[in-house]
């Protein structure tokens, strides 16, 4: 059994031009590089601790992403086998953190999507007995950004006050955990939604959607991200070339984002031109996660 510690994240506040400064909370700092540790380590420390789950007990969740490499950090520290079921297709990168960090991937059909690893998950909780974190639908996630993610938050901004907080939104529960938290401690605070967009037209007719060019940020139904939590949420869009850019920018400032910390951050400017008062967004996760990606086709040699 590991060490039972958490880190806290540093709050900074960063300016890329002409507005004030947002404040920026820098979550690629965690162990496994990404926010996603805070859910991990909440998750199976409290099911450790209520005894759900022992030493040498299965995990398995279902995400390609961010999740499953701290599910698997988080369960070599504590002794837990880990399997990640992922659709064919993955990065090769991801996969080989998981691996790193010993644990095991089942691939499934890409023609199946998130759905055929959600079902295979499924079949190993009911054949196997693995533990499923199911992060869309365990209200630890929230939980874990709540009581955690929000009281540094609120420790580390001068004064003590947050106006609003901005967030792309995967599963939600970083937006819905930061918004209850600071509400909790008395902060009138405004949660924001950061939702990637591709504008495209065709002859004189624009067309804009949902950009899935930015990894992390999902249009997909959460049971964490209601709408009736977050009373006057607002949401702004950032088109997703506009959100690399941004994304660059950071990076060249001195802090190793990925595309959705440039997503987050481009709202988060647009929340100040609306609202007075410290604007608090989050750095998710680590530009070596897109090394293969076109955030950095411009830097390849
Ligand atoms: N992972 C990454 C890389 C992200 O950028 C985001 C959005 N901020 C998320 C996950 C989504 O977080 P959540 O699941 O808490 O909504």
């Amino acid at each position: 059994m590991y060490p039972g510690r958490s880190l806290i994240t540093p709050l900074v506040p960063i300016t890329l031009g002409d507005h004030p400064p947002i404040w920026c909370k820098l979550e690629f700092l965690n162990p496994s590089g990404s926010t996603k540790d805070r859910i991990a380590r909440f998750i199976l420390e409290k099911a450790y601790r209520e005894g759900r789950i022992k030493e040498g007990d299965l995990i398995a969740e279902a995400s390609s992403g961010s999740t499953s490499i701290a599910m698997a950090l988080v369960s070599a520290q504590m002794g837990f086998r880990f399997i990640a079921v992922m659709p064919e297709g993955v990065s090769a990168e991801r996969a080989m953190m998981i691996r790193g960090y010993g644990g095991e991937i089942i691939l499934t059909p890409k023609e199946e999507g998130i759905f055929g690893a959600l079902r295979e998950v499924q079949r190993l909780g009911r054949e196997e007995g693995a533990f499923l974190p199911l992060q869309f639908e365990n209200e630890d996630n929230a939980r874990a950004h709540r009581v955690g993610t929000a009281h540094e938050v609120i420790n580390q901004i001068p004064g003590g006050s947050v106006a609003a907080v901005v967030s792309g939104v995967g599963t939600g529960g970083t937006l819905v955990g930061l918004y209850e938290g600071l509400r909790d401690s008395g902060c009138n605070v405004v949660p924001i939604v950061a939702r990637p967009i591709n504008r495209t037209s065709f002859g004189d007719v624009e067309c804009c959607s949902f950009s899935a060019r930015i990894p992390g940020v999902v249009d997909r139904l959460s049971k964490i991200f209601r709408e009736d939590r977050l009373p006057g949420l607002l949401t702004i869009e950032v088109e997703d070339d506009e959100a690399i850019a941004a994304t660059r920018k950071i990076i060249a400032k001195g802090f190793p984002v990925g595309p959705s910390s440039g997503l987050n951050f481009c709202a988060a400017i647009e929340a100040a031109k609306r609202i007075n008062g410290p604007i608090v967004t989050v750095f998710p996760d680590r530009m070596e996660r897109y090394f293969t990606t076109e955030l950095f086709s411009t830097y390849r040699s």
